[in-house]
């Protein structure tokens, strides 16, 4: 196997030597730009394999710098924010990012992350970015046909309303992810949330109470405090 490239965007350099560093030990070769205009420059130069991006940079932010590659390429990309600033994980993730890791982070982490982007991205070589929906989806016993309008559990038919229903197809489109409240709420409802941040919990207990084998535990959607909502990654025990 050949030596994946990062291409590592970040202007500190505490943080650029310690990454260095570590991510050479664990077999990556490492391309570090300290803006992102230069961030750019060397995503066309070296076509890195995966890239960690800093998002407050100099210059060009990361949240530009991201949405630039998008337009030209689904190479996995990992945004790096500062701690529990929710909202930018969820712009992240609107311009196209994979991923989020928060700062301070350990270097095991990351690497993991990479790892598990770079094993996603060989097996899927021409997907869209992850959270793009694709209109037929199968997770465990639940699946999903948005041609159809279609929901079934365990090849049973349940009847889900339109935001339900878009809800559902947005978390089984990113299965194993957390996907934040503004962001499920920015999808799913946009500019036409109305005020009760309740809304969207009651959605989500609708839909447990069709899709759940015990609502009142859930397993399948599970809530994660103070951030969203995660559709967990079936046992291999659940699948036929
Ligand atoms: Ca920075």
């Amino acid at each position: 196997m050949t030596t994946p490239t990062v291409l590592l965007v970040e202007d500190e350099d505490s943080f650029v030597e310690a990454l260095t560093l570590g991510l050479n030990r664990e077999g990556f070769r490492v391309v570090v730009a300290q803006d992102g205009a230069t961030a750019l420059e060397l995503f066309s130069e070296v076509k890195p394999d995966v890239i960690l991006l800093d998002l407050m940079l100099p210059r060009i932010s990361g949240i530009d710098v991201c949405r630039e590659i998008r337009k030209q390429s689904t190479v996995p990309i990992i945004m790096v924010t500062a701690k529990s600033a929710e909202i930018d994980m969820v712009v992240g993730l609107e311009v196209g990012a994979d991923d989020y890791i928060t700062k301070p982070y350990r270097i095991r982490e990351v690497v993991a992350r990479l790892r598990a982007l770079l094993r996603r991205a060989a097996m899927d070589h021409s997907g869209p970015a992850p959270t793009v929906g694709v209109r037929s989806l199968v997770v465990g016993d639940v699946a999903l046909d948005s041609d159809e309008h279609l929901v079934t559990v365990s090849g049973e038919p349940v009847n889900l309303p339109l935001k339900e229903f878009e809800l559902l197809h947005l978390l089984l489109s990113n299965v194993g992810r957390v996907l934040p409240r503004e962001l499920l709420i920015d999808r799913v409802w946009g500019i036409d949330y109305v005020g009760d941040t309740k809304t969207l919990d009651v959605h989500i207990k609708r839909i447990r109470a069709k899709i759940e084998p015990d609502p009142s535990k859930p397993e399948r959607i599970v809530t994660i405090r103070g951030l969203g909502y995660k559709y967990e990654r079936p046992a291999p025990s659940m699948r036929a």
